[in-house]
């Protein structure tokens, strides 16, 4: 049967990728031109952890170039072979980054979403030191103050805005992810007031289920994951740590 035969199992597969895609992309532009934003002012970062190299190439065959990484080395394997053919490429480091990790990250990443502590501040200073090298930053806030997720208190923000800052480090936005079981929303807004009085102009917010309501409250990044890829691997649990 020609359906089944390998070829033609990558078409369907390309063609499946490429209408959830469109479809994603239509609902960003409606969700943008509802909120009376320009909808280019919001970016579609394809969240690639744990997907196969396939769809991987699937997704860069379909133009995405921004994706978002949780762990450092699975991203160093999938992608520091890749890096060199496409100049446009940007990587975001969306998973919590251990201390020990900075340099790695600093080397790989063009943009670090999870600086949430002062520890790390001078980690990344020191990595961007020695490497040479300076991804941009934004922090994550712990906007539902979850004991098990990573991201600074919303109480303690400024001031580790101030002391990414004071250490020459180049903050350009804020990131956050919403408790599982709250309305989203007023975590949204939690987090564009903190952008808002610290001068900030970037948010990551907004995920498969949520970022519609996210672009409404001012999501200049959505990750997006399961609804352009599929479902991951149903044991693999992204938030911990
Ligand atoms: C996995 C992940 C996403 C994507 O989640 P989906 O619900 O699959 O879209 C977004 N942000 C972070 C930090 C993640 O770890």
């Amino acid at each position: 049967m020609v359906a089944s035969s390998p070829a033609s199992t990558a078409a369907s597969t390309a063609e499946a990728f490429a209408a959830r895609l469109a479809a994603i992309r239509g609902r960003m532009t409606a969700a943008a031109r509802a909120a009376g934003r320009d909808p280019a002012g919001v970016i579609l970062t394809a969240v690639s952890k744990t997907q196969p190299d396939e769809a991987i190439d699937t997704a860069l065959a379909s133009g995405l170039r921004v994706f978002g990484e949780n762990r450092v080395q699975e991203a160093q394997a999938r992608w520091t072979d890749r890096r060199p053919v496409l100049p446009d490429l940007e990587l975001r480091l969306i998973g919590p980054l251990q201390s020990n990790k900075a340099e790695d990250a600093v080397a790989l990443f063009d943009v670090i979403e999870t600086l949430d502590r002062p520890k790390l501040v001078g980690a990344l200073a020191s990595a961007s030191q020695k490497i040479g090298r300076s991804p941009r930053l934004l922090v994550q806030v712990n906007t539902g103050e979850e004991a098990q997720k990573a991201g600074v208190a919303p109480r303690d923000a400024d001031a580790l805005i101030a002391a990414a800052r004071a250490a020459g480090l180049i903050v350009e936005g804020l990131m956050a992810i919403p408790p599982a079981d709250e309305e989203p929303i007023l975590h949204f807004a939690l987090l564009a007031r903190i952008a808002e009085r610290n001068g900030l102009k970037v948010m990551s917010m907004g995920m498969s289920a949520d970022f519609e309501a996210a672009i409404r409250l001012g999501a200049t990044h959505v990750r997006i994951g399961s609804a352009l890829f599929g479902e991951r691997n149903p044991g693999f649990t992204s938030f911990s740590l």
